[in-house]
């Protein structure tokens, strides 16, 4: 990109910065009327360019003057990501071409299968702006906006760090915000002590499995590092237990944001870290039940979110695959912009049981709090309805049989005796190939085909 374009650039978001950090404390009202002019503009767009939203609405008898607030989404199709994976030209806008658009690929949380994402160049510079939001409570944390050391161990390929090349060429950013260090995610855990111990870095971020493997592991070997003042996660999940021994062993705060590839950040944590708040005017989020309705405040559904701002793929009402509940009372930060409080994991994250019950992974961790903390990694896998088989990485220290034992009976006496529970010994459990972890693996095919990870 020219020089020229990139001070423009530069410009457009140091213009919408001061905004973008005041928008979460505007009242409810004025969030949901911008909200209605995104929703009203990007139904225009879909309709007139988007093959999927013309088919669609046609079908349905929906004309866009018929979509007056982020409520009427939900009468579109309700999307899922193997329609997406399929069909990607199907959502992308005839109105970009590749010179004015990215193409990316999600990790591919819900099917493991990487899917193609496109996103317009002005989409990447909101993203950037709205990335405004959670970095001034990363700053609070951190006590300083300016000469941050951060170092990044994340999957190459990935798209935060295709998304994070595209701003690098797009805008100047000045050299004294932050410096940057990048380590590979696969590199051996000691190469990472060193390389943390040798850069010191104030932030550093990664994938919450990676985290919960890393001080687990740090631990484990009694080893300390030159600990970062905050670790940033996101992608997958961090362990209640992995976060009390970030915080209390190595006095490291733990800080996420809530993103996926197809919108780039649903949310972010505040302050006091209790839930995240929703970026609603950008991503509007609904929660609905197995039937695809709408469910209430405060009740447990899967998250559904709508992209209204990146136009060269046009995603409306689409199913995320996460399990999570809307926060009943505000938070007491002030912050306007709705909280999602209950995050229960992934919907794949979820035993189905003979009987009809459905058990999610988060009730293993509360009921084998002890035993998973005697344990580096831990995940489950059902390759038939009754039989389900815990591969453990214990700690060094473990007895092995006591934890074998311990595991068995406590799994057996919650799901019931006619299922068979079995314990299997590793010593590392690989991540699937976009380097997230899987704490249940249910579907027999995918544990054939899945691929280990180099490491170590
Ligand atoms: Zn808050």
């Amino acid at each position: 990109m020219n020089l020229f374009k990139r001070l423009l650039n530069t410009g457009y978001v140091g213009a919408r910065a001061a905004l973008e950090r005041r928008i979460p404390f505007w009242p409810i009202e004025r969030i949901e009327r911008l909200q209605r002019h995104r929703v009203r503009s990007i139904v225009r767009h879909a309709y007139t360019t988007a093959p999927f939203y013309r088919d669609a609405m046609e079908q349905r008898g929906l004309k866009p003057g018929d979509f007056r607030c982020a409520d009427d989404l939900a009468r579109l199709p309700l999307l899922d990501d193997l329609t997406v994976r399929n069909n990607p030209e199907l959502f992308a806008s005839t109105r970009y071409s590749d010179q004015s658009r990215l193409t990316a690929y999600t990790s591919g949380s819900t099917s493991h299968v990487q899917k193609k994402i496109y996103w317009d160049h002005t989409a990447l510079l909101d993203l950037l702006c709205y990335s405004e939001r959670h970095r001034a409570v990363l700053n609070a944390l951190l006590g300083r906006g300016w000469g941050q050391r951060q170092l990044f161990i994340i999957p190459q390929g990935s798209m935060t760090l295709a998304i994070r090349s595209f701003w690098d060429a797009a805008t100047l950013t000045p050299p004294q915000l932050a410096r940057r260090h990048f380590v590979p995610v696969s590199s051996p855990l000691e190469e990472v002590v060193r390389e943390i111990n040798t850069i010191k870095p104030e932030v550093v971020f990664s994938y919450g499995s990676f985290a919960d493997l890393f001080f687990r592991w740090l631990a484990d070997r009694r080893l300390t590092i030159a600990p970062p003042r905050v670790w940033m996660y996101g992608a997958d999940m961090l362990s209640d237990d992995a976060r009390e021994i970030m915080e209390k062993q190595f006095g490291c705060i733990p800080y996420t944001t809530y993103q996926a590839g197809e919108t780039g950040r649903i949310g972010f944590q505040c302050e006091r870290r209790r839930g995240f708040h929703l970026n609603v005017d950008a991503v509007p989020v609904r929660l609905v039940d197995e039937n695809g309705r709408t469910v209430r405040p405060g009740e447990v559904g899967e998250v559904v979110v709508s992209n209204l701002y990146n136009r060269a793929m046009v995603l409306l009402n689409y199913r995320l695959g996460d399990l999570g509940a809307l926060s009943t009372i505000p938070c007491p930060c002030g912050r306007s912009l709705p909280l999602l409080a209950g995050f229960e994991g992934r919907c794949t994250e979820v035993l189905q049981l003979p009987d009809g019950r459905k058990v999610p992974y988060v009730m293993f961790e509360v009921l084998l709090k002890n035993e998973l903390h005697d344990s580096i990694q831990a995940q489950m896998v059902q390759s038939s309805p009754a039989r389900i088989c815990w591969r453990i990485v214990p700690a060094s220290n473990a007895d092995r049989e006591k934890l074998r034992a311990q595991i068995l009976a406590k799994s057996s006496s919650f799901i019931g005796p006619k299922i068979q529970v079995t314990v299997e010994f590793a010593e590392h459990i690989p991540s699937t190939g976009g380097g997230k972890f899987r704490r249940v693996i249910r579907d027999s095919t995918l544990v054939q085909t899945e691929q280990p990870e180099p490491r170590n």
